[in-house]
Formats: structure tokens, sequence, C-alpha cells
């Protein structure tokens, strides 16, 4: 009988369900891992304490190799070894190079890899545009369609789901679903103690209480709290960030989603089942429905679909390394109240949500020029939902523009005015998000337009810049503001 492998995000139902109930099952786990990079403490924690509650479920029929690498588990079994297709390039390189393995199709995505391919191939020279693959994915899936037309006749709602925070920096959701810990969690908080201590592995961030479901019946349990509870306010505030509400009506699911705790196409199916029944508005479960089985599997797809060197693209030719208060999360350096906010819930907590990720901080490396590899490095490293084919599209791509627009049609760049409407960050900060040059300029109105001015060549050829472009030429204050900027660099503003 062959050995099913299980990566670790490879943990739900749906990798295993082809198989006989006694069938044995291979779980790794391998410190050298850890040992290469400096993790967030939180996600070592969710990412270990998920895969030994998974092998403590399976009992005798799962072999849970504590080991330094995955090759020195897979040498110590007998016989043929079968595995989902992996996330990862890396993984993909390893588990093809061994005779003694065979790679399934993917399991967690709600397209499969050849519907895309045929869909890529579909278009000729057209771009594979996000909308059109959404669309597709909805009728083939059949998912929020009244027969051939849309639910409620519209296929996307994103106009109405841009509305800015709440006034009163409130919004009137319950709270998130939080786990419980239990001994398996205080085991691997144990053994993270005792590996940082013998100086085996270094961490970055706080390890808190867990906040991210772990295992098959919390991820159940989270998805049943955020539907029943939390869908309905979901799609109105979903661009919109507030200072003391970090979770706002997010799912918190990318983390138990790509752990392989849920299925795309169940989660959806719940949605769905809301706005049916008239639980939750069309309007956020369509905006809902959008990330998971647009989104999400578009940057899958789009992971595995771009050449090898894509990971390596640095179109805008951004070279600043990534500073040290950034690497190591000192909320406390930055004066900024929205970096100082938003990388304080990093620290804390492995995670923000979406705006954040793309206008705070992607938006600050963006303009400041930091090397983009170095900044999905990090992105990958302090984000409990962070894998490499989930990071290295939407940093490269979408965050960083560093692959000259495939994902993205003009770089997410924008002035402090954004976060001003977005957010209620700019209230109580001691910069002024109006003002360029001078002590209080903010650092993102300044930033941008030294951005702009630095880039201009490189942008000139794309016509959504053209507008702002032009603006920068009519800037009589660029010189002084582009000094400014430069004398600014990456200190933490
Ligand atoms: C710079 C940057 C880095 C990101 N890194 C990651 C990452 O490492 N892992 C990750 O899962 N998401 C990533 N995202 C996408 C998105 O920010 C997170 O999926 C989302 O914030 C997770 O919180 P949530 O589950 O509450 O999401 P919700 O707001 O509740 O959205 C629902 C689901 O949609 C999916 N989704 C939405 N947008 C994306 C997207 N662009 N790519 C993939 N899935 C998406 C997620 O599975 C998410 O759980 C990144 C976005 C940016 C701009
Ligand atoms: S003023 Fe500028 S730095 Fe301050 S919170 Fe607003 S955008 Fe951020």
């Amino acid at each position: 009988m062959s050995v099913r492998w299980l990566f670790g995000d490879q943990l739900g139902p749906h990798f295993t369900d082809d198989l006989a109930d006694d069938a044995p099952v291979l779980l790794v786990e391998s410190r050298r891992v850890f040992a290469r990079r400096r993790f967030h403490r939180a996600k070592a924690h969710l990412v270990l304490s998920a895969m030994r509650h998974r092998a403590a479920e399976l009992g005798d029929r799962c072999t849970y190799a504590q080991v330094g690498t995955y090759a020195e588990a897979l040498d110590a079994v007998r016989g043929p070894v079968t595995v989902a297709y992996p996330t990862s390039h890396a993984a993909l390189r390893l588990v093809q190079a061994r005779d003694d393995v065979e790679v399934l199709p993917a399991r967690g995505f709600a397209t499969p890899m050849p519907e895309f391919a045929r869909w890529a191939d579909g278009r000729g020279a057209r771009r594979l545009l996000l909308e059109d693959f959404y669309r597709d994915a909805r009728r083939r899936l059949d998912v929020l369609m009244d027969g051939d037309e849309p639910a409620g006749g519209r296929w996307n709602f994103d106009a109405d789901n841009r509305e800015p925070p709440p006034r009163d920096g409130r919004l009137a959701v319950p709270g998130p679903w939080w786990p419980a810990e239990d001994d398996v969690d205080a085991q691997v908080r144990d053994d993270l103690d005792r590996w940082e201590r013998d100086g085996d592995v270094a961490f970055v961030g706080r390890d808190g209480p867990r906040r991210f479901a772990a295992t098959r019946a919390e991820a159940l349990a989270a998805l049943d709290h955020f539907v029943t509870h939390r869908l309905d306010a979901f799609g109105p505030h979903e661009d919109a960030m507030l200072a003391d509400d970090p979770w706002m009506a997010h799912s918190l699911l990318s983390a138990p989603m790509n752990l392989g705790l849920l299925d795309p196409l169940e989660v959806v199916a719940r949605a769905e089942q809301a706005y049916r029944t008239g639980a939750a508005s069309l309007q956020s479960v369509e905006g809902f429905v959008r990330q998971v089985i647009g989104w999400r599997d578009y940057v899958w797809h789009l992971y595995w679909h771009q050449p090898p060197g894509y990971r390596d693209r640095n179109a805008l030719a951004a070279g600043e390394p990534l500073p040290q208060w950034f690497a190591d999360l000192d909320a406390d350096a930055v004066e900024a109240r929205c970096l100082s906010t938003v990388l304080a819930g990093v620290r804390d907590h492995g995670w923000v949500h979406h705006i954040p990720r793309l206008m705070v901080l992607g938006n600050w490396a963006l303009q400041r020029g930091v090397d983009p590899a170095a900044l999905t490095d990090w992105f990958h490293r302090c984000f409990v939902d962070g894998y490499d084919w989930v990071m290295v599209p939407n940093v490269v791509g979408m965050s960083q523009h560093a692959d000259g627009g495939v994902m993205a049609t003009k770089p997410y760049a924008s002035g402090g005015a954004y976060v001003d409407r977005m957010s209620d960050f700019c209230r109580g900060c001691r910069y002024n998000p109006k003002k360029r040059l001078g002590p209080d300029a903010c650092p993102y109105t300044a930033g941008y337009w030294a951005f702009l001015d630095r880039t201009r060549d490189r942008l000139a050829g794309n016509h959504r810049m053209a507008q702002p472009l032009k603006g920068l030429e009519r800037l009589a204050d660029l010189g002084a503001v582009v000094a400014q900027e430069r004398d600014r660099g990456t200190s933490a503003p």
C-alpha cells in the first residue's frame, strides 16, 4: 500500500478522502525550515499546532516524522509515496526529483489547473484579467448564478464595497471567532521556547493567544461564525481601516484555507446559502465570493503560469534593503500612525487585512524603492497565511508592480489622501496628509511624488499613469520634495 505524504498545508479531509480509512499517512515536521529563516513566532506556532493536531486525529495510521529535512523522512519510508501537488516551485522540484513519489493533481483550489490552462489559452494575446477569470469561474462552478445570469443581475458590487470607515471608529458587527488553546498548543509553545533558548532558531513577532483555526473542527466553527454573524457586514467597508479594530468584518479564513483545512468551494457554498436564505446581502456575499474563487484562485494559477524568473522581477529597479526596524516589526520606532498601527498588528498577530498590506505596508515599500524580493521574503515569513504561491504574485505583482504590469495595470501607489479617506489613522497622526513639505509633511504624500519622480521614465508608457505624471510636471516644489524624501529615505517615518 502506498503512503500519502501530506505537506503542512494539506491538512484537511480533501487531501485523504480518496484513501482507505487505514491507509498510511506521513507528516514531516522539518526543524530546518524554521532554522533557515526568521519566521513570525505566531506563524510557527500555528503551522506546528495544525500539523500536530492533524497527526493526533489520524492516530496510528500517521507517521509524524520530526526530522531535519524532508528527504530524511522520505528515505525512511518503505514503498511508494503519493502527494497532492505542492504549493511552491521549490517543493514541486523536491517531489519531482524523487522516483518513489507520485504527484497527484492539486487540491484545495476551486479551479483545476487544466481548466485554468484552457481559459488562459483561449484568450490568445489578451490580458489574463481577474474579472474575466472570476466570471468564468462563477459560470463554470455555478456559484451565485440564476440560470445563465449572475444572481441579482450584476457580476460586480465593487463600487458599493468601497465605503470609508464608520465615523465613530467602530463597525457594528460581532467580533471574530477565537480558538481555545489546548495541550498541543502548550507543547508547541514549550518546544519553540526551547529551540530559541538552544539558539537553533530565531523568531520575530509575538506569539500571543492563537488567533487562527488549526484543526478542521475549528475551521468549520470559524466559517460558521463568520457566515452567521459577520458576512452580511463584509462588503461595504471591505477596503476601510480602523486604528482600534484590525479585524473589522474580515473572515480570518485565509490561514485555515491555506493550511488546507477548508476547501474554497465549501466556503463559497456556505456564503451563497446565506444569501439565498436572506441572512446576508448580495453585495457582501458577492464581494466575499469574488475574493475566494476569484482572487485566491487567480493568484494561485498566476503563480504557476508565470515563467520561473517571475519572483525575481524588478521592473521599477527598486534596490533599497529592507530596513531593520521594518524587519524587526518595531512599531514603536515609527511615528506615522498608519504604519505604526499596521506594523504593530503584524507584530502582535502576524495578520492585518488586505488594505493595510497593500496601501500601508506595500505602498510604503513601493514608494521607498525597497527590493521586492526582500519584501516578498518578509511578507512570507511574517504573515500567518503567507506561502510562496500566494506571496509572490501578491507582493511582486500586485503590491510592488515589479512584474511590469502583469497583475495590476498600474502601481498601487498613493498619497496620504487615500489613507485619510479610508481610515481614521490621520486624525491622531503627527503628520498632515495634505502636506508634502516641512516637518509635518506626510511621508506617504511626499513619498508618492518622490516615487513618481524616480520612476517617471519607466512608467511613461503606461496610459493609466499619464494623469499622475502630468500632475508631477505641475508641482512647483518638486525639487524640494524629492530632496526631503531622499533625506528621509527608509528611516522609520
Ligand atoms: C502585499 C499582500 C500580501 C498578501 N499576502 C497574502 C498571503 O500571504 N496569504 C493570503 O492568503 N493572502 C494574502 N494576501 C491577500 C489578502 O490580503 C489576504 O488573503 C486577506 O487579507 C486574509 O484575510 P481574511 O482571510 O480575513 O480575508 P477576507 O478579506 O475575509 O477575504 C476572504 C478570502 O479571500 C482570499 N483572498 C482575497 N484576496 C486575495 C489575494 N489577493 N490573494 C489570495 N487570496 C485572497 C483569502 O483566502 C481570504 O481568506 C496578500 C495581499 C497583499 C496586498
Ligand atoms: S498623515 Fe500620513 S503618515 Fe500620518 S496616518 Fe495619515 S497617511 Fe499615515
